[in-house]
C-alpha cells in the first residue's frame, strides 16, 4: 500500500501564496490515482484558525475515510492553551492521527510535544532549515515519533539538510519525509545511513505532483521490502499506537497559556570573545 503522507487541503484564508491561499485536491486526486497511491495525509494548509482549518480537513477526510488520514495542525504560540483541546477534537470526533506544526507559525513547545505523547500521536514539524532543535525534541521525548519533512529544509538548504542526516542516524524516534527534496544524493545518503525506516514517502501535494515525487523514492532502487516501508510501512507503524483517550494528565489550559514564546538569550552573541 502507498501512502503520501504529506498532501494539504481545504482553504486558506490569506493570499500571501499558495501555501495560505488554496489547496484543493481536484487535480492531486486523479494524478494520486494514476500513480498507484492507495492513501493520503491530509492536513490544512496555512489559516490564522486552524480550529476552523482541521473541521474543514475533516469533512474531506470524511467523504472518502478509507482514501485519507488525517493531521491536526496546530500554531504553537495562537494555540497555546488550546492544544490539547484541538488535538482532542481532531482525534475523538474526526479520527485524525498525527499533529502538523509549522516553524513559519512558531516554534514547536512543550505543550505540542506532551499532548503528541499523551496521545501517541506522531509530529510533523517543519523546522525551516533550523535542525538543530531536533537534538533537543529527540532526547526530552524519546517517546514521540517526529517526522521532519524535507530532509529539514523545504528551501534545499544542503547544509540543514545534511545536518538533519546526522540527527535521523542517531535518534531512533526522528524520520523525514522526501516531499520537495531535489538534491537527490542527499536522499540516497539519508537511506544508507540512517536506513529506509527512516525515510517516509510524502509529496507536499497539491502543490507538488504526488507522481513526480513518488518517482524519486523508486529511482532510490531500493531492495523491494525496504521501498514498502518508505512508501507506507513506516507511516503505518507510526500510527499504529494512536489513542483516542489521552494516557496522562494533558498541559492544562491555565497552566500553557500567557506564557512568552521562549528565545535564545544569546542569539547574536555566539562568539563573545572576538
Ligand atoms: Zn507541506
Amino acid at each position: 500500500m502507498i501512502v503520501d503522507c504529506h498532501c494539504h487541503a481545504g482553504l486558506g484564508d490569506g493570499l500571501t501564496g499558495p501555501w495560505d491561499t488554496e489547496a484543493r485536491l481536484g487535480r492531486y486526486l486523479p494524478r494520486a490515482a494514476a500513480a498507484g497511491i492507495d492513501r493520503v495525509v491530509l492536513f490544512p494548509a496555512f489559516h490564522s484558525d486552524y480550529a476552523v482549518a482541521n473541521r474543514e480537513v475533516a469533512r474531506i477526510v470524511a467523504r472518502r475515510p478509507d482514501r485519507f488520514y488525517g493531521f491536526a495542525f496546530v500554531h504553537a504560540e495562537r494555540d497555546r492553551g488550546r492544544v490539547a483541546a484541538l488535538v482532542a477534537e481532531a482525534v475523538q470526533e474526526h479520527g485524525f492521527c498525527g499533529i502538523k506544526v509549522h516553524r513559519h507559525d512558531a516554534r514547536i513547545t512543550r505543550e505540542i510535544c506532551e499532548v503528541a505523547r499523551a496521545f501517541a500521536l506522531p509530529v510533523l514539524y517543519d523546522v525551516m532549515g533550523e535542525v538543530s532543535v531536533v537534538e533537543l525534541l529527540a532526547r526530552e521525548y524519546p517517546d514521540v515519533s517526529f517526522v521532519i519533512p524535507h530532509l529539514g529544509s523545504f528551501s534545499d538548504d544542503w547544509r540543514a539538510q545534511h545536518a538533519l542526516i546526522d540527527h535521523l542516524e542517531r535518534h531512533p524516534n526522528v524520520h523525514t519525509d522526501s516531499s520537495g527534496v531535489r538534491r537527490f544524493d542527499l536522499l540516497v545518503e539519508a537511506v544508507q545511513r540512517a536506513g529506509p525506516e527512516k525515510l517516509l514517502y510524502g509529496s507536499d501535494g497539491p502543490w507538488l505532483h504526488p507522481g513526480v515525487e513518488l518517482g524519486k523514492v523508486r529511482l532510490l532502487g531500493l531492495d523491494p521490502a525496504d521501498e514498502r516501508l518508505v512508501l507506507g510501512g513506516n507511516f503505518l507503524r507510526l500510527i499504529a499506537s494512536v489513542r483516542t483517550e489521552p494516557d496522562r494528565a494533558l498541559p492544562s489550559r491555565a497552566v500553557a497559556a500567557g506564557r512568552p514564546a521562549p528565545e535564545d538569550p544569546w542569539a547574536g552573541e555566539q562568539f563573545p570573545g572576538d
